[in-house]
C-alpha cells in the first residue's frame, strides 16, 4: 500500500468493510490481482491506526474478528443471542476455551 502512496485516512468509510473477504474478485480477476489481500492490508492499515469504528473484536482477547457489517449479515435469520456469543468470539479463544472443557469433563 505505501508503495501505492495511498492515504488510509483519506478513505476511511463503511464501503470498505463491506468486502466479506470471499475471494470471488481474486478469482476472477483477469489481471490476476488479489483485491482480497489488498482489502485485508486497507483495512490493517487503518485498524493500526485507530480506526475501529467499523470493526468487530473478540470480548475476550480484543482482536479485530470481522467488519460489523459482516457480524450483521452473520447474524440476519439466526437466533440471535446463540450465535451473536458464538460469533463474537474469535478463533483462537474459542479453541481454548474448547480445550478447556475438554479437559473439565475429561476429570
Ligand atoms: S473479496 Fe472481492 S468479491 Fe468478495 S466481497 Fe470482497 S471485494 Fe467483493
Amino acid at each position: 500500500m505505501e508503495q501505492l502512496s495511498l492515504d488510509p485516512e483519506s478513505i476511511e468509510g463503511e464501503a470498505l468493510w463491506y468486502c466479506l473477504t470471499c475471494r470471488e474478485c481474486t478469482f476472477y480477476c483477469p489481471s490476476g490481482i488479489n483485491f482480497q489481500r489488498f482489502m485485508m492490508a486497507l483495512r490493517d492499515s487503518l485498524l493500526a491506526r485507530g480506526h475501529t469504528k467499523f470493526a468487530m473484536f473478540c470480548p475476550i482477547c480484543k482482536s479485530y474478528t470481522m467488519p460489523k457489517k459482516e457480524f450483521e449479515y452473520l447474524l440476519k435469520g439466526t437466533d440471535l443471542e446463540k450465535a451473536r456469543d458464538l460469533l463474537e468470539v474469535c478463533p483462537q479463544c474459542k479453541k481454548a476455551d474448547y480445550v478447556k472443557t475438554l479437559h473439565r469433563t475429561a476429570r
